[in-house]
């Protein structure tokens, strides 16, 4: 059975790196920082992105259109990937997770999306929802809730959107009441991937109910168990893409939360859910990096098989412009995501890189998906062919985790405060 021996080479690969198996190992290791730039990775680097491939190949990509079309939650490969140890990568391995650090989870993000980004975010949801606890959690909270997922194949949801306020975080109107040593909440949430499978959320709501209070001190983040009295979790939403992604609304209606569930403190829950995107972005613009391969290798055999005027369609210039404008945007894009992880397991703030890299490889993987359609032609527009599904597949990654304008002002923003600090 083919997840025996990928058991066998997780195995392997983890063994072989333990105890030194981390972040450290992953993105700083001292002749590379000595040797200055360096695009060669690492051995344990190597051998994650080979399990990743040989998971993705031989799991993932042959269940994709299975998932498509049944639109069911992948549990068993969610088990699969929990099993290998690669469900969590961004946990520490106190709380029993790899520690893979931002470049690791981005170097196995890319390898899982090329089977299939709809899998990818219905497993990975779990690195979102775990961001605001390691950003902003307490070592009983990581415990338990890190804990949770890393003792069982268990899924985690971030619950920040709501219907009426998606980019516009600051507009979000769920309310948290505190009353006496608990927090109470009431509201509605939209659009949270992975709910009707989470054994737990993070949930980002309004604490001061002053409109005027600053966005930076009106909200809290808090931990709230799935199965806590008064929440009440919607149906599946039928999307157009990454159909197997379990994606609903959830209502809160006086849901009790214990206050040893608060992230950090009282009014910095803005701060800690934005903050969380430093990690989760570079995972999304991996996945963006995954698919644009994914449609550039079945394109490119396509082209080389495919005969129009008595020779392959790779012959004629303007097919083959289009493979290379892909490979172009498929090689800058993995540049840029490597950038803004590798950023984020040296110390270093990278919003500017995560914002740069999520914005460049989403759209740059909408656009390889329709040119891939382009080079199959009718056969694109088959669902007998792979091409289609990454065609609505790729949308969703220009507007989940911020749109791509939203990216550009955090660019902008982020540019100006450059260009100010350096004192030009
Ligand atoms: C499949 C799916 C999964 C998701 N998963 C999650 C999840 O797990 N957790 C979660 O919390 N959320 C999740 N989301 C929500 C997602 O992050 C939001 O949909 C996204 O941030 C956009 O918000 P919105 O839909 O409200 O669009 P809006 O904010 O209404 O934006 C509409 C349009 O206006 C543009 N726009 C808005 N403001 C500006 C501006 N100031 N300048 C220029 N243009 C602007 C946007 O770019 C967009 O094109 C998910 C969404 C989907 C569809």
């Amino acid at each position: 059975m083919a997840v025996h021996r990928i058991a066998e080479l997780s195995r392997t690969v983890l063994l072989k790196a333990s105890p030194t198996f981390s972040a450290r190992t992953f993105s700083s290791s001292k002749s590379h920082q000595s040797d200055g730039l360096n695009f060669e990775m690492s051995e344990v680097q190597r051998d994650l992105q080979q399990l990743g491939r040989k998971f993705s190949r031989e799991e993932i990509a042959p269940n994709a259109a299975k998932y498509d079309v049944s639109m069911d939650f992948p549990m068993d490969i969610v088990k699969k990937m929990w099993e290998v140890g690669i469900l969590n990568p961004l946990i520490p391995e106190k709380y029993g997770g790899p520690e893979l650090g931002c470049l690791g989870m981005a170097i196995l993000g890319e390898e899982i999306a090329w089977g299939c980004t709809g899998i990818m975010t219905a497993s990975m949801t779990n690195a979102l929802a775990t961001s605001p606890v390691l950003v902003g959690g307490n070592d009983e909270q990581k415990k338990k809730y890190l804990g949770l997922l890393c003792s069982e194949p268990a899924i985690a949801s971030y619950g920040v959107t709501e219907p009426g306020a998606g980019s516009d975080v600051g507009g979000l109107k769920t309310r948290a009441e505190k009353k006496g040593d608990e927090w109470v909440i009431n509201g509605q949430k939209m659009w949270i991937t992975g709910s009707g499978k989470a054994s737990w959320f993070f949930v980002l709501a309004r604490s001061d109910p002053n409109p005027k209070a600053p966005t930076g001190k009106a909200f809290t983040g808090f931990i709230v168990d799935a199965d806590t009295p008064g929440i009440t979790v919607g149906r599946k939403e039928i999307n157009m893409g990454q159909r197997c992604s379990d994606t609903r609304g959830i209502t809160f209606e006086d849901v009790r939360v214990p206050k040893q569930n608060v992230l950090g403190k009282e009014g910095i829950g803005f701060k800690i859910a934005m903050e969380s995107f430093d990690k989760t972005r570079p995972i999304v613009a991996a996945g963006a990096v995954g698919l644009a391969q994914r449609a550039l290798d079945e394109s490119t055999k396509y082209a080389l098989e495919r005969k129009t005027f008595g020779t392959p369609i790779i012959n004629h210039q303007a097919v083959a412009f289009m493979l290379a404008d892909m490979a172009i945007g498929v090689e800058l894009g993995r540049q840029l995501t490597l950038r803004a992880a590798w950023e984020l397991d040296q110390g270093r703030k990278n919003t500017y890189y995560a914002s740069i890299a999520k914005a460049f490889a989403s759209e740059h993987a909408a656009k390889c998906a329709a040119d891939a359609v382009q080079i199959f032609g009718g056969n694109g527009f088959n669902t007998e062919y792979p091409v289609e599904k990454l065609y609505r597949d790729s949308k969703i990654l220009q507007i989940y985790e911020g749109t791509t304008q939203i990216q550009k002002m955090i660019i902008a923003r982020e540019f100006v405060g450059r260009l100010k600090n350096s004192g030009m």
